[in-house]
């Protein structure tokens, strides 16, 4: 049973007595299980979230660390209170932690930006002429959408630079103006001058000078999208078909540059496969033994942690849990390295998760084999 358990503190004189004060409270009240901690301002601001296995040892802890080599003493410095909730194991703490590091954005939190930062995203804009861009991390941005996580950002760089030149994508500035052949009204009273020497060059279809319709980028930005979607080759297709024409003129240097690009752009396709594949293995039905007993379910497909539940005691609660499992596991969707934004940092968290913990693996169940164990 999930406990809630809060600290409130009439504000001590001096940061060493403030200190002394919280540690005694934490002393008095924090139980070594797994939980959630907050740590709060003055003025109620929430400056960190941590999670622990063992939550009293863990907050103990922050007041023996050297002020200020260490950084659990900085932080507990920022503190005016603690607050915590209990939860039944480490991957439940894990969860909540994250939700809650979504929710508040406390900004002594730097562990899951450093996460994220070690992979790239591509993001791909909304709004008039999208434009594919290299990020990390998501920034929590829904109105975009991003593709990924990649290694290695630079030569994902490289290839979306390929992939730009090939469709003809933009990219400039997002704030560069946009002015489509089939709105002639913008023109008057502006040059007709590209705003790079892409579109001269014939790398980009020139959205800024006119030199497409509105459909017709959004055209090429659909078939960026089938190959970031891993539903349409065309891109590569191309550069195969400029490639041997450019053998077969025996023009060498322009055949040896464009099986560079080529292979920038497989090499994109290969992480795609093998993202797609990591994200299919993370389906599953996983059992988490928990604090007393609390044992609990998570339902776990492509990545995200659908629905989590108490263990079933009575053959009803079975038969519920079946038709759970059945509901979440048995609609249709597609396979596609795209990703909201909300759902970017879950599935890092949970590929960490049974990366530092593979035993754990021989926890969870296929969904089919699951119902089959419980029916
Ligand atoms: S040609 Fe225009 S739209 Fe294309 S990249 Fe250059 S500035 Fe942007």
């Amino acid at each position: 049973m999930r406990a809630l358990s809060k600290v409130g503190l009439v504000r001590p004189p001096t940061p060493a007595a403030q200190l002394a004060c919280m540690r005694d409270a934490v002393k008095a009240g924090a139980k070594d299980r797994p939980g959630v901690y907050r740590m709060l301002a003055a003025d109620g601001e929430i400056v960190y979230v941590g999670k622990s296995k063992k939550l009293r040892t863990r907050l103990l802890s922050y007041f023996r660390c050297e002020f200020p080599v260490d950084k659990g003493a900085r932080i507990v410095r920022e503190a005016d209170r603690i607050e915590w909730d209990y939860h039944p194991s480490e991957f439940a703490a894990l969860l909540e932690e994250l939700r809650l590091i979504k929710r508040y954005r406390p900004r002594l939190n730097v562990a899951m930006k450093r996460d994220a930062r070690h992979f790239a995203f591509i993001k791909l804009t909304r709004g008039i002429a999208p434009k594919l861009l290299v990020v990390r991390g998501s920034g929590g941005d829904d109105a975009q959408i991003y593709y990924g996580p990649f290694h290695g950002a630079q030569r994902v760089g490289e290839a979306v630079r390929e992939l730009n030149d090939a469709l003809g994508l933009r990219d400039c500035r997002l704030d560069q103006p946009m002015h489509y052949a089939d709105q002639p009204e913008l023109f008057k009273g502006f040059p007709r001058t590209p705003g790079c020497i892409r579109y001269e060059i014939r790398r980009c279809l020139g959205p800024c000078v006119g030199g497409c319709t509105a459909a017709q980028y959004d055209t090429r930005v659909q078939l960026v999208r089938g190959f970031l979607d891993g539903a349409d080759d065309g891109p590569l297709r191309a550069l195969r078909e400029e490639l041997v024409a450019a053998s077969e003129r025996l023009e060498f240097e322009r055949a040896g540059s464009l099986r560079d690009k080529l292979q920038r752009l497989e090499g994109l396709r290969e992480q795609f496969i093998r993202f797609r594949f990591a994200i299919e293995t993370l389906s599953f039905v996983y059992t988490v033994p928990g604090f007393d007993g609390d044992d609990r379910i998570y339902l776990i497909r492509r990545g995200r942690v659908r629905s989590e539940h108490v263990i079933p005691r009575s053959a009803s609660d079975r038969l519920r849990l079946i038709d759970m499992v059945t509901d979440v596991f048995a609609s249709v969707e597609r396979e596609s390295a795209q990703l909201p934004a909300h759902e970017i940092d879950e599935l890092l968290l949970l590929s960490s998760w049974f990366r530092r913990f593979p035993a754990e693996l021989a926890r969870s169940r296929a969904a089919s084999a699951y119902v089959a164990e419980c029916a």
